[in-house]
This record gives structure tokens, C-alpha cells and sequence, in this order.
């Protein structure tokens, strides 16, 4: 079971499935909401629990990212036309039991750091 919630934990979510996808996304977007590099897993929608009120901002024709809307913090990043959502591998409580499995978005990180982990990287 994971569990997880936002920083002043008025949004709380967990799910007892297997995360996959585990990846540290590098898009404009990612950085400018989270403020630097997105982690994310995700799991189908109804193995996804959440309460709490989500805000939900349509950054794109893709996909809607949800965040608390009283401490901000980025939590959810779900496809518009997926069954799954990603959540934030940092605002997990504990060890998330998953390692990162690629890099998204590379070509888009920014220049004030270097992907050296050796993990695959996709542009
Ligand atoms: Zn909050």
C-alpha cells in the first residue's frame, strides 16, 4: 500500500496497486508547476484513492494536473483520454518500493543541472 498526501494533508490519496511508469519528468510544464523535475507513477483510476478537494487546472489538450488549493502542492497528472493517473512519487509518506525508469521530457530540462544516473532518457 502506498500512501500519500500534500503538504498541509488536505488532500490525502493511496492505492494498493503496482505504480508503474516511475519517471522524472523534465517538460516546461512539470517544472513551472512543481518547480523543478515532476516524479510520477501512476495506476488505474479506480485503484486510486483520493480524498480531499483537488484542483484541477486543464494545462493542455493532453492532460489536467491536480494540486491542493490551500498549500499548492502538485500531486496529480492525469490524460484526458487514459484510464490511469500519475501521481507524486515526492509527496509519498515512506518508501515508494519503485525506482525511476526513465527520463520525459529531457531535451526540456534546464541547464543548471546534468541527467547522469544512467537512467534512459526520452526527449
Ligand atoms: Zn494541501
Amino acid at each position: 500500500m502506498i500512501k500519500g498526501s500534500c503538504l498541509c494533508g488536505d488532500i490525502r490519496f493511496d492505492t494498493a496497486a503496482q505504480p508503474k511508469g516511475a519517471s522524472m519528468c523534465h517538460c516546461s510544464q512539470c517544472r513551472k508547476q512543481s518547480g523543478g523535475i515532476w516524479s510520477s507513477a501512476y495506476v488505474r483510476d479506480e485503484d486510486l484513492n483520493i480524498t480531499g478537494r483537488v484542483s484541477w487546472f486543464v494545462a493542455s489538450a493532453a492532460a489536467k494536473r491536480g494540486s491542493c488549493r490551500r498549500c499548492g502542492s502538485f500531486l496529480f497528472w492525469k490524460a484526458h483520454d487514459e484510464d490511469t493517473t500519475s501521481f507524486a512519487l515526492g509527496a509519498v509518506d515512506g518508501n515508494t518500493g519503485l525506482s525511476v525508469e526513465k527520463h520525459i521530457f529531457a531535451a526540456s530540462k534546464g541547464d543548471y543541472y546534468e541527467i547522469a544516473d544512467g537512467v534512459p532518457q526520452k526527449d
